[in-house]
């Protein structure tokens, strides 16, 4: 069985709570500010738009169907790719509160 994403500061476990991919969140047990690895977001997004353009290429259709296709396939590809990656390969949760204070200054 693999390892559930567990908050770095206190380590709660999230095995029944959903973990935001690529957007920062809050640690319901200690209340620091997590997010998962940009690489992850980025693989995630990546095969979620691999499939979105593969799946009407596979089944024939012309270039500008694929590009309304993908467009319209990717936020299901999306919510696939990320439950199977959190199945097979969970993320590695990040302390946040860095990046945000960037962000607010
Ligand atoms: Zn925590």
């Amino acid at each position: 069985m693999k390892k559930q994403p567990t908050c770095p500061c206190c380590g709660f476990d999230f095995e029944f709570k959903p973990v935001l991919i690529g957007v920062p969140f809050q640690c319901p047990n200690c209340g620091k500010q997590l997010r998962t690895s940009q690489l992850y977001a980025i693989c995630i997004k990546s095969i979620a738009l691999l499939a979105s353009i593969a799946i009407p290429l596979y089944f024939g259709f012309r270039w500008y169907y694929v590009c309304l296709a993908a467009a319209l396939l990717y936020a299901p590809s999306y919510y696939v790719a990320a439950i199977l990656a959190r199945a097979t390969a969970p993320p590695n949760l990040e302390d946040a509160s860095d990046i945000l204070t960037l962000v607010q200054k």
